[in-house]
């Protein structure tokens, strides 16, 4: 088992105690359930551990994670190869990919909503969120209304509709339901983060401690919102939204490499390989 104690040492400096494991391979299965041809797809972790490392120094995980999309698997084989399996039970019951990616669209949802409140209009915000619709509470479409996912489960979640007797109260009406939408489904997600006190190195700490990787990844969403921006890849082949990591920067993050050779994302090598590409060879 590699350990990589200056991590967790790290981690311990900002007072959490939470690492997570990588295991040496991960495969998917189909298993009995409610999806398509009585089954459903579920990501399994197997053999030994191959890595241990801290989630907590890991900002990008929101930004990768938010990137995976329905159907497509192998991104999310890509994603656990390097950040491992999303729950604790995942070694016993699997991951549900379908459960992965309606994470995966709720991580999606608070960055829009976060990109969205840092614009200076709230024409945006308010197309957003009268774009998010569905049926709650009775049979007629409402919004905003969405399907998220609520740690284990998926459930259709609903809140009340911007309401303002004049104009110059819109704008406070629209900005104070997108951040209740953000703060609920946050708070429904971090709840599993828990301050404990721990024995460390025969020592007893008082430390935040978190029970999945999944918890973690709002973490980073909810640290966001004190003051990181939310910025658009500048690749234009992506176009994806994600959390600002270091000033200035201008493409989505790399996945974390393990020998702490930090490469380019490869939304910024690829840009770089288009920005070539398309200069006239010859004048
Ligand atoms: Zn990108």
């Amino acid at each position: 088992m590699k350990m990589e104690p200056q991590e967790v040492n790290e981690a311990l400096g900002r007072g959490f105690y939470g690492v997570w494991h990588v295991l040496d391979t991960y495969e998917l299965a189909s298993l009995a359930g409610p999806g398509p041809e009585g089954t459903h797809r579920v990501l399994f972790p197997n053999g030994t551990i191959a890595k241990v490392y801290a989630p907590i120094l890991h900002p990008e995980l929101p930004s990768l994670f938010a990137k995976l999309h329905p159907g497509d698997e192998q991104a999310v084989i890509n994603f656990a190869r390097v950040y491992g399996h999303l729950t604790p039970g995942a070694v016993v019951h699997g991951d549900p990919l379908p459960w992965i990616w309606a994470h995966a669209a709720t991580v999606r949802l608070c960055v829009q909503i976060t990109h969205h409140l840092q614009a200076d209009t709230v024409e945006g915000l308010d197309q957003y969120l009268r774009s998010l619709r569905g049926q709650w509470l009775d049979d007629r479409e409402y919004w905003p209304c969405t399907q998220v996912a609520k740690q284990g489960d998926i459930t259709t979640a609903g809140w009340p509709q911007p309401r303002y007797h004049t104009m110059q109260k819109r704008e406070h009406a629209i900005r104070h339901i997108a951040r209740l939408i953000r703060r609920d489904v946050i708070n429904w997600n971090i709840a599993g983060i828990h301050f404990v006190v721990q024995e460390i190195d025969g020592k007893d700490r008082s430390v935040f401690s978190c029970q999945s990787l999944i918890d973690m990844v709002y973490w980073h969403v909810a640290n966001a919102i004190n003051g990181q921006s939310v910025r658009r890849c500048a690749n234009q082949r992506c176009g994806a939204l994600f959390i600002q990591t270091r000033q200035g920067q201008q493409y989505c993050p790399a996945r974390w490499r393990q020998n702490g050779r930090q490469k380019d994302s490869p939304c910024a090598s690829g840009s770089r390989v288009q920005k070539h590409r398309s200069k006239p060879a010859h004048q």
